[in-house]
């Protein structure tokens, strides 16, 4: 049975980056029926005990298209969500530290670099999507993003993600309207790099 991540902190408590009505809504509709819908699809194929990671990195042995697409939609839904919920905090670290802190130095040459990548990536994301901070195996990061709630396990690059900012409308247009920009802002100002070098940590090979 897949869950929703736990959050850390109550609807109000990323006011006022994030608004309440936006995480109520995000997390306990959208979140929630992505989680829904994933669980029913993974039964449907058998795949329920299988970790979310490795279903999307396998898509191709679905053979059902239709259960293949529903895997894919709901399965990064879950997982995209999981993630982006996790890594946002009312009291963040406001800088990456430790072995993050030194691969953001050495790849983007510091976290300002890092952020306006970000902040590139998720406004040139076409339409609903996301924006990526990856890692490879070895600790190499890279920026990306994507369309729908495709990933990078469903895009199939081998990398882990270990931060994931969400630029569908729903995210961001009951507080910011149309200004994609002015909520990437707010979401930074909530994003906890304590977390994200948490994520780095168990994605890198010691
Ligand atoms: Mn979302």
């Amino acid at each position: 049975m897949f869950e929703q991540v736990k959050l850390g902190y109550a609807f109000d408590a990323l006011e006022p980056h994030i608004d309440t009505a936006t995480v109520e809504t995000h997390y306990g509709k959208h979140h929630a029926a992505y989680t829904k819908a994933f669980n029913e699809a993974a039964q449907k194929a058998g795949l329920q005990d299988v970790p979310a990671e490795e279903i999307l990195s396998s898509l191709d042995g679905v053979q059902d298209p239709a259960l293949r697409r529903a895997l894919r939609n709901n399965g990064g839904g879950y997982l995209n969500h999981n993630l982006y919920f996790s890594t946002l905090s009312p009291n963040p670290q406001k800088d990456p530290d430790g072995k993050l802190g030194e691969a953001v130095a050495r790849d983007f040459g510091g976290t300002p670099s890092l952020k306006a990548r970000l902040k590139e990536a998720a406004l040139g994301q076409f339409g609903s999507g996301w924006a990526w901070l990856c890692t490879d195996r070895e600790g190499k990061l890279s920026v990306s993003q994507s369309g729908n709630q495709d990933n990078p396990y469903s895009e199939g690059t081998g990398l882990v993600p270990i931060l994931a900012l969400d630029v569908w409308e729903h995210a961001y247009y009951l507080r910011y309207r149309n200004l994609r920009a002015d909520y990437i802002d707010g979401f930074f100002e909530v994003l906890d790099w304590k977390a994200v070098g948490e994520n780095y940590a168990r994605a890198v090979k010691s």
